[in-house]
């Protein structure tokens, strides 16, 4: 086996052994966000089955003669079947590779993982899984946006924008998902932004509630677009903010008026130190 030129620090990484699927999170962009368990797969892998979703600098990683095989339902190419994605990974391992199967942020978040490792379990496959992080939460910590804050949050809800069909969620009961938690993190929402607008401002959240979205989090062409429940629908319609897009509803969004830290990083001010209007970070004032 030609290994990558990928090294990593000493350890007793484990071998992918004939066979195994990994089913491994690229992370929501910036390759530095992979798991080392994840470059340990990497350098191993004889094949890998890769999403659109999947920096292509990381496929890069991968063993010159490794294969790449590509996953996606995005960027034009023909939609893969799930089931035909599973079935893929089950024939790769029969016929005894190492595979690896790449897929991004985290493989159980909104990521068809569980289905794809039971499908796989259920046909005798062995499996490793190696989580990763999460659009939902990485990609707003690079926005400046902590996903919990003393101040705002004691719970964070993950929704959904769509189900299986596609289609806007049906079964989502806004009342209840506002009720739950003074932050909402929604996934694949762009297409329905605006029934989930809607469906906060019925269940009793007000226009003012701040609202960011987060397009191509962590990646160099990331754009944030900092408004509220009462402006986003126009906001979105003026502002080119391409997939894919993480939507976040709540008083935490506000902090990133100070923990903005790429702006930080290009000489600007902080626009306020204390957004929340607390006077002090919770942390003095215990
Ligand atoms: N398993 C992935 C989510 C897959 S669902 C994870 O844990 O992150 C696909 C949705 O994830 C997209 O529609 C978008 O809402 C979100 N997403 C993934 N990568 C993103 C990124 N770099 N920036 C913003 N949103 C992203």
């Amino acid at each position: 086996m030609t290994e990558s030129t990928l090294t990593l620090p000493t350890g007793n990484w484990p071998a992918i052994e004939p066979g195994w699927v990994w089913l491994c999170g690229a992370g929501p962009g910036d390759p530095g966000l992979m798991t080392l368990h994840a470059v340990n797969a990497l350098r191993q892998a004889d094949v890998i089955v890769y999403d659109a979703l999947v920096a292509p600098e990381i496929l890069q990683w991968a063993r010159d003669d490794a294969e790449k095989i590509y996953a996606g339902k995005r960027g034009g190419k023909p939609s893969a079947k799930q089931i035909d994605i599973s079935l893929t990974l089950v024939e790769l391992a029969q016929q005894g590779k190492r595979v690896m199967r790449l897929k991004g942020g985290d493989p159980f978040v909104f990521g068809r993982g569980g289905e794809e490792a039971q499908t796989l379990i259920q046909r005798g496959i062995n499996v490793r899984i190696v989580p990763g992080i999460s659009a939902g939460i990485g990609g707003l910590a690079y926005a400046g946006i902590p996903v919990t804050h003393r101040d705002v949050n004691q719970s964070v809800t993950f929704v959904t924008g769509h189900d299986q069909t596609g289609e806007a969620t049906k079964t989502l009961d806004w009342d209840a998902l506002s009720r739950a938690s003074g932050v909402l993190v929604i996934y694949m929402g762009m297409k329905h932004a605006q029934s989930i607008c809607e469906g906060l401002l019925g269940a009793g959240r007000g226009l003012d509630e701040p609202v960011a979205i987060v397009s191509q989090a962590t990646t160099p062409n990331q754009k944030v677009l900092e408004t509220t429940l009462g402006t986003m629908l126009d906001d979105i319609a003026n502002t080119e903010m391409g997939p894919p897009a993480i939507i976040c509803v709540g008083r935490s969004v506000l902090m990133r008026q100070v923990l903005d830290w790429q702006a930080l990083e290009r000489g600007e001010k902080p626009r306020n130190l204390d957004p929340l209007g607390r006077g002090k970070p919770a942390e003095l004032r215990d």
